[in-house]
């Protein structure tokens, strides 16, 4: 589309989950306009940890496994088959077990995922150190999880971005929206800070500012900014081959530390934080960590998540108890000294699931969001999904549990 203010779509929105939901529309022949008020990929989509997949797809599917393992050969197109050198790379993930008691817990996971077609082993400390010879023999253990990956954030994300305007997507940045107003016949007139634009259908891909932006139109989307921060040493020769986690923070989660645990476990009522955090207030209830190294040799790690409003900030305290779990791990990692550290914020809902779908109470209003803490590694096909809403008119049986309709109010 040459740039014309009058489209088919507008998505607000620059991150993965707006690019995705784009470059799927722009496919299926909709005339797409993307506005984004910084650069493509300027937040969480541009500062987080590349991690992919889990795994795979198992016997029968659910939202998580669609949008994981979806998402995984969505960018594995992009690299192998379209073009973009994105730096995806799938050598599978070790997440490190640290107890006794946590290795009685991985093992019954492992058990239960393999009844159930997924993807994942039980390694000795031993065993792992045939395949990550950097990893700490004093261990318990690592789950193997095959299906793990990992690409370059901002790569990816900018890829799908073109990928998009190669199909006649108009992507617009500098474009801070201000204002949504609805017409009588049901289309969108949408006013940035460079100019007013016209659309038959309307995407919120704001991911943390989702309430924010929810506000303009006297709706409450219930999505809470989380901090995320990460560190990284200078590059070092290549020393670590796989994503590397941990399972404390799981077995903290499910045996009630944390909040509740997301999408396979539901059954909890809500309480005032989403769930999956590594504090509640100035309380550390666990640790959390995932890392690797990169392509261009650093060695980075990343965890906590805490509610800090729009706060970037990274608290140094933290990065310091990152920084020893990954040296439980990773010995090699404690002689490393930090080169820098950064923050990102990540949108969290309420009950831990997605939002992604028709908003109830107007006509041709869709939001992607709450992709959490693995937006990356599923927004691909979180876009894929609802562009082929959009597109069609119909929703896929699988985002049931992702319907905004649960969780989205009028003020
Ligand atoms: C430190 C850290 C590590 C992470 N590690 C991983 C990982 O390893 N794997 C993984 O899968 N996920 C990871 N995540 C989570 C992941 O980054 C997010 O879930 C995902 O990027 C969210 O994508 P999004 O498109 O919803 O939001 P964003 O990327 O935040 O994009 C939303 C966009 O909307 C724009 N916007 C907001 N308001 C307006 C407006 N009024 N007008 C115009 N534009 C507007 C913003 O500028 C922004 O660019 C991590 C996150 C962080 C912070």
């Amino acid at each position: 589309m040459a740039n014309s203010n009058e489209s088919d779509v507008l998505i607000i929105g620059g991150g993965i989950c707006g690019v995705a939901t784009a470059f799927h529309l722009a496919q299926q022949g909709e005339r797409v306009t993307l506005l984004e008020r910084g650069d493509i990929a300027s937040e969480a989509s541009g500062v987080n940890a590349g991690g992919l997949g889990g795994m795979g797809w198992g016997n029968n599917p659910d939202l998580q496994s669609y949008l994981t393992a979806g998402s995984f050969e969505i960018f594995k197109t992009l690299q192998l088959d379209m073009g973009y050198d994105i730096e995806f790379h799938a050598p599978g993930g070790l997440q490190a077990i640290h107890t006794a008691e946590q290795s009685d817990f991985a093992r019954d996971r492992v058990l239960r995922l393999q009844s159930e077609g997924y993807h994942a082993e039980l390694l000795t400390a031993r065993e792992a150190r045939t395949i990550e010879p950097e990893a700490s023999e004093s261990l318990a253990g690592f789950v193997f999880l095959v299906k793990r990956g990992h690409a370059n954030p901002t790569k990816a994300t900018v890829a799908f971005g073109q990928a998009a305007a190669a199909l006649g997507a108009d992507i617009k940045t500098g474009h801070d929206v201000q204002a949504l107003t609805q017409q009588q016949d049901g289309s969108w007139q949408v006013r940035s800070s460079q100019g007013e634009f016209r659309t038959r259908s309307l995407v919120l891909a704001v991911g943390a500012w989702s309430k924010p932006v929810g506000n303009m139109l006297g709706i409450e989307i219930p999505v809470t900014p989380v901090k995320g921060q990460m560190w990284a040493t200078e590059p070092a020769p290549p020393s670590i081959f796989h994503v590397i986690t941990s399972t404390e923070s799981q077995f903290d989660w499910s045996s009630g530390q944390g909040s509740r645990v997301s999408m396979k476990s539901d059954q909890q009522p809500p309480d005032d934080f989403p769930p999956e955090l590594t504090h509640k207030g100035e309380t550390r209830i666990t640790r959390h960590l995932y890392g690797g190294q990169s392509r261009n040799g650093e060695i980075i790690f990343g965890g906590d998540r805490r509610l800090s409003g729009y706060d970037y900030t990274p608290d140094a305290e933290g990065i310091e108890v990152n920084r020893g779990q990954a040296s439980e791990v990773i010995p090699l990692v404690g002689r490393l000294s930090i080169s820098r550290t950064w923050a990102g914020l990540m949108p969290f809902s309420m009950d831990g699931k997605p939002i992604i779908g028709k908003i109830p109470g107007y006509e041709n209003l869709f939001v992607v969001t709450g992709l959490a803490s693995s937006g990356f590694g599923r927004g691909p096909m979180a876009g894929k999904l609802l562009a082929d809403y959009i597109h069609t008119g119909h929703p896929a049986p699988v985002l049931t549990e992702a319907d905004p309709a649960r969780c989205i109010t009028f003020k």
